[in-house]
């Protein structure tokens, strides 16, 4: 069995919230440098950058076990977090989501050009290089019109586990906009920040009988690798972070 350091939740430069650094090459590079050996690439509302991220790696000398991702933004305005065994399918997830979230901006043609500017647009659609290949022109930092309940059903329809992000955080997290968990959401894990961790945030949320993870939810290339779980497997695969998160087959997974 190996122990791989893993944090599963970083944000790219399609994020509006993340930094022009967050291309695919700063990422993996950063990672490989932090002794970080998986990550997962999770942009809001969107899974646009995983093929960039994970071409990234692959060309590197030891690069990291990408995972393609995504942060969903529901209704209730809680983020959760998607895992899934194929950057297809996480973008088949995306797709559903970011199709109906609202224009980022008016595509009229006097807007248009106001908005544009001299400035370099964000929400940027890379390839491996780091090339802008597109704009993602919906409002990426908007709630979607999933529910809680729906989101976590969409991604388990795409064949990926679910998530509840940062939990111990007030904004965002599944206690701080509901106040409570609903014990009918089938997560698959729930999500510890790594300043939660800090302040054992953790024992709080073991009662509910869920496997705990912590990342770092990076938006800057210097948090990569501050929120890690260590991955008991067999080898790294999609399936094999499955049967960890579930505990399954003397697979597992703990807060490091
Ligand atoms: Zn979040
Ligand atoms: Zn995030």
């Amino acid at each position: 069995m190996l122990r791989l350091a893993a944090d599963l939740h970083i944000h790219t430069v399609l994020s509006p919230c993340a930094s022009r650094a967050m291309t695919p090459a700063a990422i993996v590079r950063e990672a490989a440098a932090r002794g970080v050996e998986v990550i997962a690439v999770c942009d809001h509302n969107t899974a646009g950058n995983v093929t960039a991220v994970a071409a990234a790696a692959a060309r590197m000398d030891r690069g990291p076990f990408v995972i393609a991702g995504i942060e969903i933004t529901t209704s209730e305005e809680v983020h959760v977090l998607g895992y899934f065994p194929s950057a297809e399918s996480a973008v088949e997830a995306g797709r559903a989501v970011t199709e109906r979230l609202p224009l980022w901006r008016p595509l009229t043609s006097r807007t248009a050009s106001v908005s544009r500017g001299p400035r370099e647009p964000d929400q940027q659609i890379v390839d491996a290089e780091g090339n802008v290949t597109g704009i993602e022109e919906r409002m990426l930092a908007a709630a979607s019109p999933y529910s809680l309940s729906e989101t976590v059903d969409l991604i388990h329809s795409c064949g990926g586990l679910a998530i509840a992000a940062h939990m111990d955080r007030r904004s965002f997290s599944v206690p701080g906009q509901l106040g409570f968990l609903p014990p009918d959401v089938p997560f698959d894990g729930l999500e510890i920040s790594a300043a939660g961790v800090s302040r054992g945030c953790e024992r709080e949320f073991a009662c509910h009988g869920i496997t705990l993870i912590s990342s770092s939810d990076s938006h800057f290339p210097t948090e990569i690798g501050t929120g890690i779980t260590a991955l008991d497997v067999e080898s790294m695969s999609f399936d094999e972070l499955a049967l960890a998160l579930r505990g399954s087959c003397g697979r597992g997974c703990a807060i490091a």
